[in-house]
C-alpha cells in the first residue's frame, strides 16, 4: 500500500484498503477557522441538538486567522461566535485574538495596520500553527475546514480540507466517510541549486501535470530529494498539493520529522504518541516520475492559475506594482530570512507588504540580528511594509480594508499559494507565484526577475 492507504487503512480499522474504497475513519485532529467554523457549528447545532457535545475536546483545534485585522464588523463577529462555542464545549485548543474569555474582539483601525493587536493566546495561520502547536503527528488524520489543510502532510499523515457539513458531522461523531485516493509519485532526486527554493520545486510540478492534474489523488513525495529538505521546505510543498487538485500532500517519516514533532508536542503539552507509516517496497501508483532538483530553476505561476508555469528568467518584461511574501505557504520565518537575504542592504522599488503567518515568526525576525540589526529592521530599512498582525491577510484578498489587498487592477509577485481571478482581491489584477527568493529580487528591480543574480 502506499503511505495514504496504510494511513485511511488504519484509521479504519481495516488490514488493506485501495483506491476507489469507500471506508468510515477515525478523526485524530478536527481544525476549523474563523471562516467555516461558526457555519460548522451551525451544522453541528442543527444535526445534533443544541445542547450537543463535541465528541472528543481535545481533538478540536479553532483558529482565527483569516478576516482578523479588518474592521468588518461581521469578520470580528465571527471570531466571537467561535469564543462562545469554545466557552460553551470547554474547548482546550483555541488560539484567540484577545485574552478575555468573555470579551468581543474589535479591531481598532485607527490605530493603524502595522503594530500588534492581539492578545497572548494568538497564533497566526492555522496551518503554520498547528504543527508549532505540536497538532500534527505521523500517521494520524487530520481534517481542516480549509482546503491548505493538505500542508501537514509533511509530517507523514493524512491532512486534507473538507467542507462545513462534513466537519460538523466530524464534531458529532469523530468519523468521517472517505474514498481512498489513487497516488501519484513524485520521486525527488539531487539537491536544490543556490536561488531555488522548495516553492520552485512544486511550481515546477504542477506547471507539469497542471492545475487539476492530482484531481482527488493523493501526491507521495518520495527519493533522497526529499530528506535533504527541511521541513519547511517540505511544508511549502505539501501545502500546494490542493493547487494541483490533490486531495492530500504526504512525505515519508524521517528523523528530521520525528525530531520536529517530538520538540513541539513536548513544549505544548500536546499528545506524545504517534506511529508514522513507512514507505512500502510494493506500491501502486497511477503516476509516477523522478525529478532531479539540479536541473529546477527559479518557476513562476503566471496568472491566472498555479499551473501556467514559466522560468523567472525569461519573464523580465513582465512590470509589477507589487509585492507580497506572507501565507502558509510563503510566511515562515526560513521564507522571510530567504526574502531578507537578497533584499538586505538595498531598497525595494516597488510597494512591498510583509505579512509574517504566524506571531513566532514576528518573534523570530525580531530576535535574529545580522551585523547588529535585527532581520525585521533589515527589511523595514529596505521599504518593505512589515506587520505584526501575523494572518492570512490579502492572500485571501479579504475585506477592502486588509492589509496588502488590492483594491486597483495592478500586477503582483507573491510568495503566496493560490492566483485564480480575483484571489487577492481586485478581480482584474494579476497575481504571480513565485519563491520569497524570486518575490524578493522582482522587488528590487520592479519586474519578475530571477533571483540567482542576487543569490550567490
Ligand atoms: S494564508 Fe492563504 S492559503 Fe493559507 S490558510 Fe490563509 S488564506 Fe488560506
Amino acid at each position: 500500500m502506499t503511505l495514504t492507504e496504510k494511513i485511511l487503512a488504519r484509521a479504519s480499522g481495516k488490514a488493506h484498503v485501495a483506491p476507489g474504497d469507500n471506508v468510515w475513519v477515525n478523526v485524530d485532529i478536527l481544525m476549523t477557522h474563523d471562516v467555516c467554523g461558526p457555519g460548522t457549528i451551525g451544522v453541528f447545532k442543527r444535526e445534533f441538538g443544541k445542547t450537543a457535545k463535541v465528541w472528543d475536546k481535545s481533538k478540536v483545534v479553532i483558529i482565527p486567522d483569516h478576516y482578523i485585522f479588518t474592521a468588518d464588523s461581521m469578520s470580528n463577529r465571527n471570531v466571537d461566535i467561535l469564543r462562545d462555542f469554545v466557552n460553551e464545549q470547554e474547548l482546550p485548543y483555541f488560539y484567540d485574538v484577545i485574552d478575555d474569555p468573555n470579551g468581543h474582539w474589535h479591531f481598532d483601525a485607527s490605530r493603524g495596520q502595522l503594530k500588534k493587536q492581539y492578545g497572548s493566546h494568538f497564533t497566526g495561520v492555522c496551518h503554520t500553527t498547528l504543527p508549532w502547536k505540536g497538532h500534527t503527528r505521523p500517521g494520524e488524520i487530520l481534517f481542516g475546514t480549509d482546503s491548505h489543510t493538505c500542508m501537514a502532510g509533511a509530517f507523514n499523515q493524512f491532512a486534507t480540507g473538507i467542507g462545513n457539513t462534513d466537519a460538523g458531522f466530524i464534531l458529532g461523531t469523530g468519523k468521517l466517510l472517505i474514498k481512498v485516493p489513487e497516488t501519484m509519485r513524485f520521486y525527488l532526486e539531487g539537491e536544490m541549486s543556490p536561488g531555488v527554493m522548495a516553492k520552485d520545486v512544486i511550481l515546477h510540478v504542477i506547471g507539469d501535470i497542471g492545475f487539476d492534474g492530482a484531481t482527488y489523488r493523493a501526491m507521495q513525495w518520495e527519493g533522497l530529494g526529499v530528506h535533504t529538505m527541511s521541513m519547511d521546505d517540505r511544508m511549502t510543498i505539501a501545502n500546494m498539493a490542493i493547487e494541483a487538485g490533490g486531495k492530500n500532500g504526504i512525505f515519508p517519516y524521517d528523523e528530521k520529522t520525528g525530531d520536529y514533532v517530538r520538540d513541539r508536542v513536548r513544549e505544548n503539552g500536546t499528545k506524545s504518541e504517534f506511529e508514522p507509516v513507512e514507505v512500502d517496497a510494493e506500491q501502486s501508483f497511477i503516476y509516477d516520475k523522478t525529478f532531479d532538483l539540479s536541473k529546477l530553476e527559479p518557476t513562476v505561476a503566471m496568472h491566472p492559475d498555479p499551473g501556467n508555469r514559466e522560468l523567472a528568467k525569461n519573464l523580465g518584461d513582465v512590470k509589477l506594482d507589487r509585492a507580497y511574501i506572507g501565507s502558509c505557504t510563503g510566511g515562515k520565518t526560513s521564507d522571510f530570512l530567504a526574502f531578507a537575504e537578497v533584499i538586505r542592504g538595498k531598497s525595494v522599488k516597488i510597494d512591498t507588504f510583509g505579512v509574517p503567518a504566524t506571531t513566532k515568526v514576528v518573534a523570530e525576525l525580531k530576535e535574529t540580528q545580522w551585523d547588529g540589526k535585527s532581520v525585521w529592521d533589515i527589511l523595514e530599512g529596505a521599504g518593505v511594509r512589515m506587520t505584526e498582525n501575523a494572518s492570512c491577510a490579502a492572500c485571501l484578498g479579504g475585506p477592502v480594508d486588509t492589509f496588502g489587498r488590492m483594491n486597483t487592477p495592478m500586477n503582483c509577485i507573491s510568495a503566496t499559494n493560490r492566483n485564480f481571478p480575483g484571489r487577492m482581491g481586485h478581480k482584474e489584477s494579476r497575481v504571480f507565484l513565485a519563491s520569497p527568493y524570486t518575490v524578493a529580487a522582482s522587488a528590487l528591480t520592479g519586474h519578475i526577475t530571477d533571483p540567482r543574480e542576487f543569490v550567490s
